[in-house]
């Protein structure tokens, strides 16, 4: 491109500035590949922490970022930092990738870590000033801004990232109503056991939350949502969040002709249809070890592990990924975690904690233990993935026995 060499020698070119890709750096500065790196970032700051941002960030205006690292170490670690400078084209033919400032990359690899967006409802026009939704670092920007100056906040879907903001937002006195369009919460995620527990400590903490609520029509006064009805009634809006879920962020993908089937399709060594093409994170589609079924995994704990498979196999080794997959969320006094997936037809046993508070749901398929769901039992949860992970599987009656200490099953 004219004013914009190709670079010199064929890089390994990561695009996404989240946490999977700041996990890759950090992995391949810890065991070098010996090729160049570049980091291609569409946010014009390097890689931060995402999970504050519906948690203390909101809550707090002096809570700054957290970024991984500073820019000055990217630079000291030989890694090209390309900040504010999307990439908009991958060439798989002469194997470049371009950014939109014009610059051209020439590449050995890539790995695309392009995370995910926020969905958007298909009733509403954008933008609208007081309809928010929150993936980025500017998107929180927004929010604490206009939290703070607002009385009332609706969330429509009860899914983490909309649960953890209504808990923040109660935390700052602000009068929450969360809309639900399933049944219950938390419906892809977690069992319903632990989704009525969740209902209910919301409800307790003075959220207005109803399942099974639709969404009929809006009302929009210029810029502004001034209302929607829901199941009939009339709800005036003064700031609405949409935590209706993300999408995987694979337009380049598809762009450049690779396989997609919601998220980039990865093998077990996170190769895309084309092996010199890397997914990693919330983009890619991969098939769990453990289950045999191919899924996308939201997770930081799922982002940062498939960063440790994708150096294997860019230092050319096959180590397929087998990791455990776990995930936390904070609502307000809830501290969830889950460790394993949860397939149809478990049964649940619990296990009491310390405080009517503190609990765990051990589910088993037959005498399988393939999941254990924790709330405010952060030991449980550490205990569950050591058994998880070596297999071991102690029998329902054991791990119903509050008085059987679990580290002496794990
Ligand atoms: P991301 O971190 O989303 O990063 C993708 C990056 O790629 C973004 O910066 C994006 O702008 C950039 N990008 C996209 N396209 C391009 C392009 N063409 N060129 C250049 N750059 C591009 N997980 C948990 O386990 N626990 C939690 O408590 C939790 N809380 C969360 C709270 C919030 C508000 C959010 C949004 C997520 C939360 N998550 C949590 C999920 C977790 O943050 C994600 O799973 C994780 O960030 C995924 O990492 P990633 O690198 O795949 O994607």
């Amino acid at each position: 491109m004219k004013g914009h060499p190709l670079s010199e020698a064929p890089a390994i070119v990561i695009i996404g500035g989240g946490h999977a890709a700041a996990a890759l750096c950090n992995a391949v500065v810890a065991a070098p590949t010996g090729q160049p790196l570049h980091l291609v970032c569409d946010e014009p700051v390097p890689p931060y922490q995402r999970p504050p941002l519906s948690k203390a960030f909101l809550k707090n205006p002096q809570e700054a970022l957290q970024h991984f690292r500073s820019p000055e170490w990217y630079a000291e670690a030989g890694i090209t930092l390309h900040l504010g400078d999307a990439a908009v084209a991958l060439h798989r033919d002469r194997q470049t990738v371009q950014l939109r400032s014009g610059r051209e990359l020439r590449y050995g690899h890539v790995v695309l870590a392009t995370g995910a967006r926020a969905r958007r409802l298909g009733g509403l026009p954008t933008p609208l000033d007081n309809v928010l939704t929150l993936r980025s670092a500017a998107d929180a920007e927004t929010l604490r801004t206009q939290l703070a100056a607002a009385e009332r906040l609706t969330v429509l879907g009860g899914g983490f990232i909309g649960l953890e903001i209504a808990a923040a937002a109660r935390q700052l006195g602000k009068a929450v109503t969360v809309l639900e369009a399933a049944p219950r919460l938390l419906g892809r995620s977690v069992s319903a056991p632990l989704a009525e527990h969740v209902l209910q400590a919301h409800r307790a903490n003075g959220v207005d939350l109803r399942v099974g609520v639709q969404v009929d029509r809006f009302e929009v006064d210029g810029r502004r949502l001034a209302a929607l009805h829901a199941d009939g009634h009339r709800e005036a809006v003064e700031l609405l969040v949409l935590g209706i879920g993300a999408a995987p962020e694979q337009s380049l993908a598809q762009g450049a002709g690779l396989a997609c089937d919601n998220g980039i399709v990865v093998d077990a060594c996170l190769r895309s249809s084309d092996p010199s093409i890397l997914a990693i994170g919330d983009c890619a589609s991969f098939i769990d070890a453990g289950s045999g079924q191919r899924l996308r995994l939201e997770s930081v704990p799922n982002a940062t592990d498939q960063a440790r498979t994708a150096l294997a196999t860019l230092s050319g080794r096959e180590e397929p990924y087998r990791a455990l997959p776990w995930f936390w969320s904070e609502q307000g006094g809830l501290r969830l975690q889950m460790a394993g997936l949860l397939p149809a037809g478990t049964t649940a046993h619990r296990r009491a904690g310390a405080s009517a508070a503190s609990f765990s749901l051990w589910h088993y398929l037959g005498e399988r233990l393939v999941c254990v769901e924790s709330v405010n039992a952060p030991l449980d949860h550490m205990s569950a993935r050591k058994l998880l992970e070596s297999g071991r599987h102690p029998s329902p009656a054991q791990v119903a026995d509050a008085a059987v200490a679990l580290k002496s099953l794990a």
